[in-house]
């Protein structure tokens, strides 16, 4: 399966913004959004920062997105075309896909610091679904299913510990964690009001309905 494997910390540079995608590490003072705030990644990176506009600014958008859930471009034209076809808003469709991705709601419920770290858990079977293990990160989680860890992840000291802090920072409303047990459910679908990301869906569906 394609995968970006470059550094990541040059994606929320290259965004202006934190996008969350090293876990403990962008809480910390040393995550280098914050030591080198300002500056676009590259070698001309620290040059003047021109505010994007008209296409350039709903490439970006797109572009962040796809960043922060980790998908790469034919996947996220893929949930676009879905998102477009379904009824409702296709911009809020679109999130609503992405927050259910199973490696999404696994990192959600906290059981992982990151999203590629959630990836991983589920590629290597240690999450199930309603009782069945589930290896496919972009499996759709529906309202009532229950997410649960393997027996041999639940022991794992680096999950407990990344329960206990997502426990301590809270998890959106859709969800619901029993932590001791390592297990969550989804309640409902996610609304717009639950993704409380800093996105401007609307941009990307000016760009691909261009
Ligand atoms: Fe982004 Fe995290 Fe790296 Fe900071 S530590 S730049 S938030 S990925």
């Amino acid at each position: 399966m394609a995968r970006y494997t470059d550094a990541v910390c040059r994606l929320c540079r290259r965004e202006g913004m934190k996008l969350y995608l090293k876990g403990e590490r962008c809480f910390k003072e040393k995550c280098s959004f914050e030591t080198r705030k300002g500056k676009l990644p590259g070698q001309h990176g620290a040059g003047k920062i021109k505010k994007p506009t008209g296409y350039a600014l709903q490439l970006r958008e797109k572009q962040k997105v796809k960043r922060i859930y980790g998908v790469l471009e034919k996947q996220f034209r893929h949930y676009f075309e879905k998102a477009d076809a379904k009824k409702g808003v296709t911009g809020h469709n679109l999130l609503g896909f992405l927050e259910c991705r199973l490696d999404n709601v696994v990192y959600r419920l906290g059981f992982a610091s990151s999203r590629s770290a959630a990836r991983q858990m589920v590629m290597h079977g240690h999450v199930l679904v309603g009782g069945k293990r589930v290896d496919i990160p972009s499996f759709q989680v529906k309202p009532g299913q229950a997410v649960e860890l393997g027996n041999r992840a639940k022991e794992n000291d680096g999950v407990k510990s990344s329960v206990e802090t997502s426990a301590g920072r809270g998890i959106p409303k859709w969800l619901s964690l029993d932590a001791t047990a390592f297990k969550g459910q989804v309640l409902a679908a996610p609304t717009r009001e639950d993704i409380t990301l800093d996105i401007n869906e609307q941009l990307i569906v000016e760009l691909y309905s261009k």
